[in-house]
C-alpha cells in the first residue's frame, strides 16, 4: 500500500478551439465560453460505475443524477451541497407517456416555466450562486434566447444575490406566453427586445464576450447551452426515461427536437458513459444545417428561417462542435450514431392534428417535429420502439396549436398568473454598440 497515491483531482475541460488553458468545472461555469471562443469539453468522458443499472427502476432519481454529474463537478462543489443542488434541480416530474405501440413522449415540461430548459437553468443558477457567493463584484449573466431559454434562465436566477441577468430576444419571433415569461420579472432580470432574428441576438452576445474593454469592467458570463453547467445536467432525464423504459432488452430510439444541439449532445454524452440507446435522431425544422451535413459531409451554416417551432430556428448550431468532439471528428462514426431529418411547418401541423385526433395526445410544435422524425424512422425500422422529448408544454404555443386542433386549450396556473403582469423590456436595434451601451449603463 505504500505507493498508493490518492488523487483528489477534478475533471478538467479543454476548449474545442484548443487555444485556451484547461479549466475545472468552477472556472468553466463562471467563464461560459473559453477565452479562445471555443466550447469547454471534458478531457475524459466518465464511465458509469459497475452496478449502476442494477435495479435501475427502483433507484432514486436524486441518487442517479448525483452519480451522473459528480465526476464532472469533481471537488469544485462539496458533495452535500451538490446533492442539494441536484435535488432542487429535479424537483418535478419527468413522465414517459405512451402515445401508441411504438412511440412514447418523455414530458420535460413539468418544471416552473414549462420547458425542458428549466433543468439546465436551475442547475446552473445554483452552481453559479455557489461559486460567486463570496465575490464582491456582481456577475452579469448575458443570454440570447430563441424563446424558452430566456424564461427558464430568468426563473432560475430571479432573486439570486450577486447576479444580474440580461436577456436578448428577437422581436416578434417568440410566442406570447414566452414573451410574458421573459419580461414580467423585473428585479435582477432585464429583457432586451432586439429588432432582428435569433442569430442577431446570438452574434451580439458573442461579440460582448469577445470585447475586452467591456469584460474588463463587467464580470460577464453566459447561460446559453454552451455553459457546461447548463449542458451537462441535461443528461439526467435520459436516465429517468430509461428507468421507465419497459423493455430493457431493446433500448429506445430517441428523437430530440434540436436547435442549438445542446440537448441531444448531452444525451449522446450519456450514451458514451454507458446509457443504452438504440439510435439518436436529431429532429430539425426547416433549419436543416445538420441534416444537410449528414447527407453531404460538408458543414455549411445557414441563415435561420422562422418556423412554428421557433426555439429550433438556428442556422449554425453552437453545440455541434461538441458532437464532433464526442466522435473525435470521425464523420463515419457520427453518421452511424446520429440520424437527422428536417420537418416542414405543414408536416408539423399535420402531425399535431393527426396525433390529437387519433389518441387525444397534444404535441407542441417542437415535440411534433420530433414525433414526425421518429415516426418516419420507425417506418423503416418496424421492430424498434422509441420516444421523443417533449421539450415544451403545448400551451406555450397555444397560438399555433389551438387553430390546428380547433379547440381552446386551458392555461395552467403558472401561465395564468403571468397574464395580468406588466412587461418590462427595452427595445434595441440589432447593433452590438447598443448592447454595449446598455450593459455599461447598468454598471453605472
Ligand atoms: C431550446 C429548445 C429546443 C432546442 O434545444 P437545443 O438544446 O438548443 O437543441 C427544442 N425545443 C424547445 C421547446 C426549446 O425551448
Amino acid at each position: 500500500m505504500a505507493n498508493q497515491i490518492i488523487l483528489h483531482s477534478s475533471m478538467k475541460y479543454f476548449s474545442t478551439n484548443q487555444q485556451s488553458p484547461l479549466a475545472d468545472f468552477r472556472e468553466a461555469t463562471i467563464r461560459g465560453q473559453a477565452p479562445d471562443k471555443g466550447l469547454y469539453f471534458p478531457e475524459q468522458i466518465p464511465l458509469l460505475p459497475k452496478g449502476f443499472f442494477d435495479n435501475f427502476g427502483f433507484r432514486s432519481r436524486e441518487e442517479i443524477a448525483f452519480e451522473v454529474i459528480k465526476p464532472y463537478v469533481g471537488d469544485t462543489i462539496p458533495s452535500n451541497r451538490l446533492q442539494e443542488i441536484v435535488r432542487d434541480t429535479i424537483s418535478f416530474d419527468f413522465p414517459l407517456v405512451k402515445i401508441n405501440e411504438q412511440i412514447a413522449a418523455l414530458e420535460l415540461f413539468h418544471g416552473p416555466t414549462l420547458a425542458f430548459k428549466d433543468v439546465g437553468a436551475r442547475f446552473m443558477s445554483r452552481c453559479l450562486a455557489h461559486f460567486v457567493k463570496d465575490n464582491t463584484q456582481k456577475v452579469t449573466v448575458l443570454v440570447a434566447t430563441s424563446g424558452d431559454t430566456g424564461g427558464a434562465v430568468a426563473g432560475g436566477f430571479y432573486g439570486v444575490e450577486g447576479v444580474d441577468v440580461v436577456i436578448l430576444y428577437p422581436a416578434g419571433k417568440v410566442s406570447s406566453v414566452q414573451e410574458l415569461q421573459l419580461t414580467t420579472w423585473g428585479g435582477n432580470i432585464a429583457a432586451l427586445e432586439v429588432a432582428g432574428n435569433f442569430d442577431d441576438c446570438q452574434r451580439m452576445v458573442k461579440q460582448a464576450f469577445a470585447d475586452e474593454e467591456l469584460t474588463n469592467q463587467l464580470f460577464l458570463t453566459s447561460a446559453n447551452s454552451i455553459n457546461v453547467a447548463r449542458w451537462l445536467p441535461q443528461q439526467f432525464y435520459y436516465f429517468f426515461a430509461y428507468q421507465q423504459w419497459p423493455d430493457k432488452d431493446h433500448p429506445p430510439v430517441i428523437s430530440v427536437p434540436s436547435g442549438n444541439f445542446g440537448n441531444i449532445c448531452a444525451g449522446m454524452l450519456a450514451q458514451v458513459s454507458g446509457l443504452p440507446v438504440q439510435q439518436f435522431i436529431a429532429a430539425c425544422n426547416a433549419n436543416d444545417t445538420v441534416p444537410a451535413y449528414l447527407a453531404s459531409g460538408s458543414y455549411t451554416p445557414k441563415t435561420a428561417v422562422a418556423t412554428l417551432s421557433n426555439a429550433m430556428d438556428v442556422g449554425d448550431p453552437s453545440n455541434f462542435s461538441r458532437i464532433l468532439e464526442i466522435f473525435q471528428q470521425q464523420f463515419s462514426s457520427l453518421k452511424k450514431a446520429l440520424t437527422s431529418s428536417s420537418v416542414s411547418d405543414s408536416q408539423t401541423r399535420e402531425t399535431i392534428r393527426a396525433v390529437y385526433e387519433k389518441v387525444h395526445y397534444l404535441l407542441d410544435p417542437h415535440g411534433a417535429v420530433a414525433y414526425r422524425a421518429l415516426e418516419d424512422y420507425l417506418q423503416h425500422h418496424a421492430e424498434q420502439k422509441g420516444y421523443l422529448l417533449g421539450t415544451a408544454h403545448p400551451v406555450k404555443f397555444y397560438d399555433v396549436v389551438e387553430p390546428v386542433i380547433n379547440q381552446p386549450i386551458s392555461l395552467p396556473d403558472p401561465v395564468q398568473a403571468l397574464m395580468g403582469r406588466n412587461k418590462h423590456r427595452s427595445q434595441i436595434a440589432p447593433a452590438y454598440s447598443l448592447l454595449k451601451e446598455f450593459l455599461l449603463a447598468k454598471k453605472r
